[in-house]
């Protein structure tokens, strides 16, 4: 049995690198050593979300829902191909920490916490724009070939392994290692992200204002923003570029709208 398991990794393996080699990328990102294929990732990203399903509770409100799938819908459209076309799915936590993540295969968790905390549309899409480019530039499987090594990222698009499946999805639900990426993919997920947001017709300079918020918070609650700040350690350099970021790409955009400020009253 134990054999057997081990020529399936192997044989993934070859089918891996061959799938690779004949495919362009197009992540949309710098750089990126792309360990499987995009359809690949979100097969995994199918088997990661129904893990966080069983793991995290959901918000079932309507309106709520209703309103996060049509910023992240907006935000979808303007992905980089082929990232635009794929089904992607957005999900509210009910959970009061202050606290945004997205898994491979394009699925988007934003707490209620979160929302609740966003001043306004634009900061709330400033932070999707950020979780979404995680997933265009395909850092969680950068990461979890980094961690565990590409075998193991193998074998978890081919379902043979649920245990560490379950565990790689409890880290990135508590901001755990694999949660955690690089001060450069962080640093690329905001630039795509302000770009995406900007493009997708929201007020760039919702991204710094939202890590403003973030902040603030740091001072009075320190707790409902541990999650963010272990995986997001936010500096004053890094308010600062996305400041200069807003700047450059010019004043407009909505910074505000009706139901994002509904969905806030709901969700309080
Ligand atoms: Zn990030």
């Amino acid at each position: 049995m134990k054999k057997r398991s081990t020529a399936l990794v192997a044989v993934a393996l070859v089918t891996l690198f061959s799938v690779q080699c004949g495919s362009s990328g197009g992540g949309g990102g710098v750089k990126d050593f792309n360990l499987i294929s995009i359809d690949e990732e979100w097969q995994l990203g199918q088997q990661l979300s129904q893990e966080v399903a069983s793991q995290v509770r959901f918000n079932t409100d309507p309106a709520v829902n209703a309103y996060i799938q049509q910023i992240g819908n907006r935000l979808r459209e303007r992905t980089p191909a082929p990232f635009n076309t794929l089904p992607w799915t957005f999900q509210v936590v009910q959970d009061d920490n202050i606290n945004a993540f997205a898994i491979p295969g394009g699925h988007v968790y934003v707490n209620t916490g979160l929302i609740k905390a966003a001043e306004n549309a634009s900061e709330l899409a400033g932070v999707m724009g950020h979780e979404m480019s995680h997933v265009t530039a395909r850092h969680t499987t950068e990461q979890i070939s980094r961690e565990y090594g590409l075998s193991i990222l193998a074998g978890l698009v081919l379902g043979q392994n649920p245990g560490q499946l379950q565990q790689i999805v409890a880290q990135i639900v508590a901001g755990g290692a694999i949660a955690r990426f690089s001060r450069e993919a962080e640093a690329e997920a905001d630039e795509l992200g302000i770009r995406l947001m900007h493009d997708a017709g929201y007020d760039p300079r919702g991204m710094a204002a939202m890590f403003r918020v973030l902040l603030a918070h740091q001072q009075s609650e320190p707790s409902r923003v541990e999650q963010f700040f272990a995986t997001h350690p936010t500096t004053e350099s890094r308010i600062r570029d996305a400041e200069a970021r807003a700047q450059q790409l010019g004043p407009g955009g909505v910074t505000d709208e009706p139901a994002f400020q509904d969905a806030r009253r709901r969700v309080q």
